[in-house]
């Protein structure tokens, strides 16, 4: 793209410093202006129509126009525009969305702290497993193992959970009191002639021996996404979730599921942990609990968590902890109204219904000669791309700038993965013109 002097892009570029890019690169290129939106649409600021294949950033449920969301944020706006949570005050959307998450949670949890992204509650999330280790009288009960490809945000402790190399490189993170237990990815880190059965115990006894050789008494939680979002749409086969629940158990461990972008029907049950037997003692959401229309994340936590947390508050005086805008009424109140609209329209059951279709449009792509396989659960999946030893790196980056500027597609390429994870309101109509249009960009490709 070459951008105009004092075009709306070259002021965008000149400007603002954003997230996961090149900055270099931003310079000269800026970025692509997205103005409105409808359904699983959105308008850049020519006037053209893409398919959101990504839900924005896997977080847009019930798509980018719901009236209702905007009602719930302007009456609540009307109400009480902002009251906080700290120090013996609390207010009606707080309570009614807790109660409304324990009600949903995959299994019995016994509180929820508010905070207003995915990042801020792996973090504090984090800071509670520390804070119960010492409340437990367990002072060096503090390492967390996370997961290579996991992704759990960017703040300083969540950052340094998830296992991706480009969110540590040069930001100097704390790493030293997190582990990184090998990725349950098959089709990347499978070997040559191990069986996906091998390959699951291999990574259970990965787990065994980090435990192991860290000490298990050093060891406080452990961190997954039930399928790894970011990573690349990395799916774990049979047995491995059981395996690592088992293991965790063992050594006294305890399990947060990060349900940031699994959370609220994306696997076609309400959660992930339901879709792949998990049962964890802690649980953090955020994205679909709003479909990101207002900022706003929880943690929910069982018993066996709260209660020392509870005695160590008691003990100190406080628990030293909030943000302003912790359980924000108006993003309460959104959130509360995108989850009755994910209840009475059934978006969990159409990305279960859907799921089918999804599957096989991805699979039938993957018969295309540039993809090499092709996985999904409920409506998030992704084509590889990379295995091919011919091709030239970085295809599936191509591959996304051809859907983007070519039929107007918005997908996301990880490494060599093509991700899609529609908004929950698609149509199967619209899945087929999705699939499509990726099969015309990959044709072009080829
Ligand atoms: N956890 C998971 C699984 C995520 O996918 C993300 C964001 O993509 C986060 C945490 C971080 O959320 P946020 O970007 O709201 O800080």
């Amino acid at each position: 793209m070459i951008m105009r002097p004092n075009s709306i892009e070259a002021r965008d570029a000149a400007s603002q410093m954003h997230p996961m890019v090149n900055f270099r690169q931003y310079e000269k290129s800026g970025g692509l202006v997205i103005e409105s939106g409808e359904g699983i649409y959105v308008f850049d600021n020519s006037g053209k129509r893409y398919i959101e294949a990504m839900a924005g950033l896997w977080s847009v449920a019930v798509g980018f126009s719901e009236p209702r969301l905007k009602e719930a944020a302007c009456a609540q706006m009307d109400k009480l525009p902002y009251y906080h949570t700290f120090s013996y005050k609390t207010h009606g959307p707080s309570i009614e969305l807790a109660e409304k998450l324990l009600e949903l949670a995959p299994v019995p949890m016994s509180k929820v702290h508010f905070t207003s992204s995915g990042s801020e509650a792996n973090d504090l999330t984090c800071k509670m497993v520390w804070y119960r280790s010492n409340a437990l009288g367990k002072p060096d009960k503090k390492k967390i193992i996370g997961r290579e490809k996991g992704y759990h945000g960017v703040t300083i402790a969540a950052g340094s959970i998830t296992g991706l190399p480009l969110n540590h490189g040069s930001f100097d993170l704390p790493l030293d009191r997190m582990k990184h237990t090998s990725c349950p990815s098959y089709v990347h880190f499978g070997r040559p002639g191990e069986t996906e059965a091998e390959f699951t115990r291999r990574m259970l006894q990965d787990l065994e021996d980090l435990i192991e050789r860290e000490g298990p008494e050093t060891i406080a939680a452990f961190w997954g996404e039930p399928v790894m979002g970011a990573g690349g749409v990395l799916i774990p086969p049979a047995g491995y979730w059981e395996g690592v629940q088992k293991i965790l158990r063992k050594h006294d461990i305890l399990l947060v599921a990060d349900e940031v972008i699994c959370g609220f029907g994306r696997t076609g049950k309400m959660f992930g942990c339901q879709s792949l037997g998990i049962e964890p003692d802690a649980l953090v959401v955020s994205k679909q609990i709003s479909s990101s229309y207002m900022p706003i994340s929880a943690i929910l936590v069982n018993d066996r968590f709260y209660q020392p947390i509870a005695d160590e508050s008691a003990r100190i005086g406080s628990f030293g902890h909030g943000f302003t805008a912790s359980g924000h009424p108006v993003a309460a109140a959104v959130a509360l109204e995108n989850i009755r609209i994910i209840e009475e329209r059934d978006l969990v059951g159409n990305a279960a219904a859907l799921s089918g279709q999804f599957k096989a449009g991805l699979e039938k792509l993957a018969e295309h000669p540039l993809v090499h396989s092709s996985r999904s659960l409920g409506l998030i999946g992704a084509l590889e791309i990379h295995p091919w030893p011919d091709l030239p790196a970085s295809t599936a980056a191509k591959a996304v700038a051809a859907m983007v500027e070519e039929e107007g597609v918005i997908c996301r390429s990880v490494g060599e993965a093509l991700c899609f994870c529609p908004p929950l309101i698609i149509t199967g109509d619209q899945l087929d013109d999705l699939f499509a249009a990726v099969g015309r960009a990959l044709d072009r490709l080829a």
